[in-house]
């Protein structure tokens, strides 16, 4: 069962559950996909009802980031931990090399996709990467097709959200392939491009802070946190 936070299911899973779900998943080859959002992006789902639709159309539904958790806390439903889509995504991509699994890197700007191909063969030994595709494509046919001839056992879509939820929803019946999984900026770090924040910033659920710091016009985006815990603390208020 789903836990409800502001009209979007999180399935409540730690790291080891969330990897064998998607492997198991990956051996059914239906292109089921994997969804991780944060505060804004479940604030983004509702202001669109087809936003809304496509991550809770996902076969997996991941709190990335410490706001989801206090979200769910104060609305009286906790999850049990919070799961960084690109933690969950490194512990299935190593258990995916020990058995010489595929992936195929979708996303991001021109070159990023194949500097992670180089740093991602080191981490991961035993990994096939069998393709690359930058995000910035026009038409959706020739990329699928693209995919389809690689036949990938994961398609990592790194497009940003909501661009890659309604992406992996639009063409999940067109695809050949066994998981997916959305993951905004996954390939700039994969790449080196981006650095993650340093694991005490992590462990006290701070890397929104790093960020920011790092990035100040995330500002903005970030705005969307305080609006999403007083929503939740509005719903809670009212007793729905
Ligand atoms: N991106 C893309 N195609 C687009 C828009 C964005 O491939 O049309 C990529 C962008 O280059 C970046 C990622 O999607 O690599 C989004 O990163 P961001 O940090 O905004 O995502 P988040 O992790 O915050 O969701």
């Amino acid at each position: 069962m789903r836990i409800d936070v502001l009209g979007v299911g999180f399935d409540s899973l730690t790291i080891e559950e969330a990897v064998t779900r998607a492997k198991a998943l990956m051996t059914e080859r239906r292109a089921a996909y994997v969804v991780t959002p944060n505060p804004e992006i479940v604030m983004a789902c509702r202001e669109r009802l087809e936003t809304m639709q496509a991550v809770n159309a996902a076969d997996l539904v991941l709190p990335d980031g410490i706001g989801v958790i206090y979200g769910a806390r104060i609305l009286g439903t906790p999850l049990k931990t919070k799961l960084p889509g690109i933690d969950f995504i490194q512990a299935l991509m190593a258990d995916m090399a020990k058995e010489g699994k595929s992936v195929f890197l979708l996303g991001a700007k021109p070159g990023v996709a194949e500097a992670a191909v180089e740093k991602l063969k080191a981490q991961y030994p035993g990994l096939a990467v069998v393709g690359t595709q930058d995000g910035y494509f026009k038409d959706d046919a020739p990329v699928v097709e693209a995919v389809n001839a690689a036949r990938p056992d994961l398609l990592l879509v790194c497009l940003g959200a909501p661009k890659q939820e309604l992406w992996m929803q639009r063409n999940q019946s067109l695809l050949n392939v066994g998981l997916m999984a959305g993951l905004g900026g996954s390939l700039d770090v994969f790449a080196g491009n981006v650095r993650r924040a340093p694991k005490a910033f992590q462990r006290l659920g701070l890397e929104w802070l790093y960020r920011l710091m790092k990035e100040p016009k995330r500002i903005g985006r970030m705005m969307k946190l305080p609006k999403f815990l007083f929503a939740c603390i509005g719903k809670k208020l009212r007793g729905r």
